[in-house]
């Protein structure tokens, strides 16, 4: 009989044997809290930072953080310096930890009023509360911007997004960042809607990015996530150590479903801005739509500005349906292919009402001061035969 050093049930709680023999060709998902150190000394060097090493899985995890640094090196690509990616739990813990790695009370937030509803709330109900205040600003308009860095010396970062949310309106990436510099103020960019392959803010010179990886860099609707990219600076270990106080960390597993979306982002970018540019072009030529915002349409008043940094226009659009609210419920529930859900970026086509969900909480008349009228259906065009979304759109609007 084969004599055992330690017992059946030491076994049982003990760790199962390393079987890695080569090198696995797809990343694996460490499901694990913690790591371990071969000894005390060992412990002792990784905790004192003379040596690298994981730790616990809210400081940094090998799968969250290959994903991570394959996302910062698309947005670094065309980048001499080192770029660094930190995956956070959502895209809103992304904004939320970089504002508070960046940002102490006092300082001040100047951003546009079309942003991501979430971003909005986030800004003027929690940050508000914790005296960094926002000023929202139009800033297309680069003498407003300009105005508003002089009349407020306390202006830490401008926040941007483009092309934004619902309407698709546009900043100008390279004279913002130039201006902000002159001021010396940081600047922070929401890419969600381009993903680095349309749009590489890092390269105009902005200084952070966030993404909700949850939209198209998944593409798959089947995780929630965020990133924070920027230049490897100074400011890295404040933002890292927010996330790992404040528990905003990703998970390996979501981490892991990104990456897998990743692998098709060109495939899927290049045809979600084919099929957008189809859709958008018909909707712009039909006697019942009155507007249709869309940066690939000449018609749209941000059509050179995105030109200027997008390298396609991408698969959100907007557009004006008849009767307010009540035609734009009609014409949704009328749609057969396009499914009613409040995200974006995913593989299928998605419809949404603004004015009743993302954008419900925001003040009605910040609402309408951004084009966020009763009547607009956002349309997140996905990868489907065009055909099949042109006759479904069609259809739904005859019925009106
Ligand atoms: C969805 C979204 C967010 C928030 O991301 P979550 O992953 O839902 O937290 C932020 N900005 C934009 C543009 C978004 O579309």
């Amino acid at each position: 009989m084969k004599t055992n050093s330690i017992s059946f049930q030491s076994m049982c709680v003990g760790s199962s044997p390393d079987t890695t023999t080569t090198k696995p060709h797809q990343l694996p998902i460490f499901a694990t809290s913690s790591f371990v150190f071969d000894n005390a000394q060992d412990s002792i060097d990784i905790f004192t930072g003379q040596s690298t090493g994981h730790v616990y899985s809210r400081y940094a995890n090998p799968t969250i953080d290959s994903v991570a640094a394959k996302i910062a090196a698309l947005e670094g690509f065309d980048l001499e310096e080192e770029v660094f990616g930190l995956m956070t739990s959502s895209g809103m813990s992304a904004i939320s930890g970089l504002i508070l790695g960046l940002c102490k009370s006092g300082d001040k937030i100047l951003t546009q009023g079309n942003l991501y509803g979430g971003t909005t709330e986030l800004f003027a109900k929690l940050f508000q509360g914790l005296n960094i205040h926002p000023i929202f600003a139009d800033l297309t308009n680069l003498d407003i911007l300009k105005q508003a860095l002089e009349e407020n010396p306390d202006v830490k970062v401008i926040y941007l997004e483009t092309p934004s949310n619902p309407t698709l309106a546009c900043v100008d990436l390279t004279a913002i960042a130039e201006i902000a510099k002159s001021h010396g103020v940081t600047t922070i960019i929401d890419n969600t809607f381009c993903t680095p392959y349309l749009q590489r803010p890092l390269t105009h010179g902005i200084d952070y990015v966030i993404h909700s990886t949850t939209k198209y860099l998944n593409g798959h609707g089947n995780s929630i996530a965020g990133i924070i990219i920027g230049r490897k600076n100074e400011s890295f270990h404040q933002i890292w150590q927010v996330m790992k106080l404040a528990g905003t960390n990703c998970n390996p597993w979501d981490a892991w479903l990104t990456n897998n979306g990743l692998k098709t982002l060109t495939l899927r970018m290049d045809k979600h801005s084919s099929n957008a540019m189809k859709l958008a072009q018909y909707l712009e030529n039909h006697d019942k739509i009155s507007l249709v915002n869309y940066n690939g349409l000449e018609s749209h008043p941000f059509h050179e500005v995105a030109k200027k940094q997008m390298a396609q226009f991408g698969g959100m659009l907007s557009f004006e349906v008849p009767n307010g609210a009540s035609g734009a419920i009609r014409f949704m529930d009328n749609l057969k292919i396009a499914t009613q859900a409040p995200t974006l970026g995913d593989v299928d086509t998605l419809v949404l009402h603004p004015m009743t969900s993302s954008h419900l909480n925001v003040d009605p008349d910040l609402r309408s001061r951004n084009g966020i009228t009763d009547g607009l259906v956002r349309m997140s065009v996905g990868i489907e035969n065009v055909e099949d979304l042109l006759a479904d759109v069609d259809a739904a609007l005859q019925a009106l």
